[in-house]
């Protein structure tokens, strides 16, 4: 049976953009289809300035709004990567097995620590190798897919680079995972700012949809997005970000093509008033089931105690097996 690994990390609050881009197929494909692991991955977030109560408020929020979205513990596994050792364990080998320059290349460390050094902070070295510890946490599941949106795409090829190399040197040991991507709303844009992706790490603003955002915010918030100059609905990408932004959302609420509901439109209002509509139809569900959930907090830690209990016990042979072949 194809197996499923992918993760969120607990930064800032879930949003439309982790949804449509990742969440989405995780409840509605991925947990029928395929032996289905979920991970809010915790550790990653203290690659950079953390507060600790902060991040366990956060961990403990997204795997709730997970359960929310729709994940079904009978049907995956949801756990917390700190709760499984074996992706620490695991990560310390292929720190071994990858140079510091391939680290270097990533895009994500770029921005990050760039933007990190402009505000005046030092770049935690975790930022440097934490796409080593992403694809320990692919690889010690042996994952065949890893369902991400795209800017995750160059750690998954990172990861599928570690896997060869690994079972290249030193014997078949790992699976060699490849990203599988949606179609359409792989890189859901800041509303305000549509060069930029809509990120839950960035600083609050208005232009990121949250999904425990109140209706008449989500609403405000697509009404003032920045849209093109012109007026003409059209979808283009690099001419016109912000409507095509819209598009995008909008055919992912409502499975249609953003070019073909581009013709439909003649008026930005129209396009925002309806992607509104799209995308509060699809969150009202989630903010309803969260809010009761938020009600029964003993469940939710059974099933990340469940999830990570059955983690361990898909992992720990693979990252034995690793220790083995590499000589210890
Ligand atoms: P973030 O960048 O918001 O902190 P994570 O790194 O926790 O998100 O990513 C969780 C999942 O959500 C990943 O699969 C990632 O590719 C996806 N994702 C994050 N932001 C977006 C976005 N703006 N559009 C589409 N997918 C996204």
């Amino acid at each position: 049976m194809t197996r499923i690994f992918s993760g969120i990390k607990p930064t800032g609050h879930l949003t439309l953009g982790n949804y449509l881009g990742a969440v989405r197929q995780w409840v509605e494909t991925d947990q029928h289809k395929a032996d289905a692991l979920f991970c809010v991955v915790d550790l990653h977030a203290l690659t950079v300035d953390h507060d600790p109560a902060r991040v366990r408020r956060l961990s403990r929020q997204a795997a709730t709004l997970l359960l929310a979205a729709g994940l079904e513990p009978a049907r995956c596994t949801m756990f917390v990567q700190s709760h499984v050792d074996e992706h620490t364990r695991l990560s310390y080998l292929l720190e071994c097995t990858a140079s510091d320059g391939e680290m270097r290349r990533m895009i994500q460390y770029k921005e990050k620590s760039a933007r990190e050094r402009a505000s005046g902070g030092s770049v935690r070295l975790s930022l440097l190798t934490y796409p080593v510890l992403m694809a320990a946490d692919i690889l010690a599941y042996s994952a065949d897919e890893v369902p991400v949106g795209d800017d995750q795409a160059q750690h998954v090829e990172l990861t599928r680079d570690l896997a060869v190399r690994f079972n290249h040197r030193y014997g078949h040991t790992f699976t060699v995972p490849k990203a599988v991507l949606p179609t359409v709303a792989a890189r859901v844009m800041d509303l305000q700012d549509p060069t930029t992706k809509m990120g839950k790490s960035h600083a609050e603003t208005s232009g990121i949809v949250y999904l425990l955002d109140e209706a008449d915010v989500v609403r405000k918030k697509i009404m003032r997005a920045v849209t093109d100059s012109g007026s003409s609905v059209v979808y283009d990408r690099e001419a016109q970000p912000g409507v095509a932004n819209l598009l995008e959302i909008l055919a992912s609420c409502t499975g249609g093509k953003p070019a073909d509901l581009a013709e439909r439109y003649d008026s930005y209002g129209a396009l925002k008033r309806d992607t509104a509509d799209a995308v509060l139809e699809l969150l009202r569900p989630v903010r309803e089931r969260h809010a009761e959930l938020c009600a029964d907090p003993g469940y939710v830690d059974a099933v990340l105690r469940a999830g990570a209990e059955r983690a361990r016990q898909v992992a720990r042979p693979t990252v034995d097996a690793a220790y083995a072949a590499i000589g210890l």
